[in-house]
């Protein structure tokens, strides 16, 4: 296996890969060389600085694309040109027509294409997925404080993208309309958006997130006929919340937290993906999710940019 952006994220990639059984970092690539060099030397693997070379000298079985969302595509086109599998960071690319290519590419070559939406590998997700039939309506916040790392995309492509995925896997029905706002706070993109979903089957989700938020908060509810779940990314929590009838009282909430193994989503995504390569089965995450998510992404883009050009110009107006 390989990695190619050792930065912020794609250092743990390199890291977790040395640790699973029967996986091997083969090397790890970075345009900073000195940035390869630091990780190579640390985990005691070969470090580049060059793509091709990257690629034809270490010729990895797999690879983590884990640079700025821009460049996912060069990235991955020129891996699996090479027909080396490939695990690609979220958002899969910034245009559907890429993810489209990539796909195309995958499918002729018979790769494995996975898409990095790591909360479907958040154990509380895991759990919810098996016991949540019938959402009816899905509230999700993703908050945060501001950070100038991620500069390349706005809030929407960096983190609602994450709640698309997940709403996607936990209604089984297609989108009938989707309405979004969004605004820029600090950044060249919005830093704060909102989005509804409203599906055929009459489920809805709303969807916050916003990079400009004093405390950080992962939580997502579910409300289903007889019960409602809370789900915290972070600490991977699941609660259900009913209300009974009591004699004598009334009705009352009662509250339960089932037990379940938990672990490193990353871990169990990158195992995921090494196991995927290794049988040459289709990863639970694949790229026509990727591109799913994407589209959604996109619609909701589409729609800030539509309200706030239409909000400036009905301020200029007045
Ligand atoms: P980062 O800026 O910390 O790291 C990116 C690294 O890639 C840097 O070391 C940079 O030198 C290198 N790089 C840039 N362009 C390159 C290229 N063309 N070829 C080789 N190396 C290149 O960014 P990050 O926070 O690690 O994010 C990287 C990707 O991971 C982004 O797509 C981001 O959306 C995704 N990400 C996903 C999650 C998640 O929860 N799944 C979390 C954080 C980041």
């Amino acid at each position: 296996m390989g990695v190619v952006g050792v930065g912020h994220l794609g250092q743990h990639h390199a890291r977790i890969y040395t640790e699973i059984l029967g996986a091997q970092l083969v090397g790890v690539m970075d345009e900073n060389s000195e940035r390869a060099s630091a990780i190579g030397q640390h985990l005691g693997v070969p470090y580049y600085g060059d793509i091709d070379e990257f690629l034809d000298s270490a010729r990895p079985d797999g690879i983590s694309v884990v640079v700025p969302t821009v460049d996912h595509f060069e990235v991955a086109r020129k891996a699996l040109l090479r027909g080396v599998n490939v695990l690609i960071e979220k958002p899969v690319t910034t245009t559907v027509e890429e993810a489209e290519q990539l796909l195309t590419m995958a499918e002729e070559k018979d790769l494995v294409l996975q898409v990095g939406h790591i909360e479907r590998f958040n154990s509380a997700i895991q759990y919810v997925s098996k016991i949540s039939h019938k959402p009816m309506f899905l509230q999700s916040r993703r908050l945060g404080p501001f950070s100038s790392r991620i500069s390349d995309v706005g809030v929407v492509l960096d983190l609602m993208i994450h709640d698309i995925d997940i709403v996607l896997s936990l209604v089984n029905s297609s989108i009938e309309n989707i309405s979004a706002t969004g605004r820029k706070i600090c950044s060249d993109y919005e830093d704060i958006a909102s989005a509804q979903l409203s599906f055929e089957n009459g489920s809805m989700a709303h969807i916050l997130v916003s990079r400009v938020s004093e405390r950080r908060l992962r939580q997502m509810e579910i409300m289903e006929p007889e019960r409602y779940l809370s789900i915290n990314y972070e600490t991977q929590d699941v609660s259900i919340h009913r209300c009974v009838n009591q004699s004598g009282t009334g009705l009352v909430e009662v509250i339960e937290h089932p037990v379940f193994p938990k672990s490193e989503p990353l871990k169990l995504e990158l195992q995921h993906f090494v196991s995927c390569v290794r049988d040459g089965k289709q990863p639970l995450v694949g790229i026509s999710d990727g591109k799913r998510a994407l589209e959604i992404a996109v619609e909701v883009l589409k729609q800030i940019h539509r309200n706030n050009s239409l909000s400036a110009h009905t301020k200029e107006a007045v």
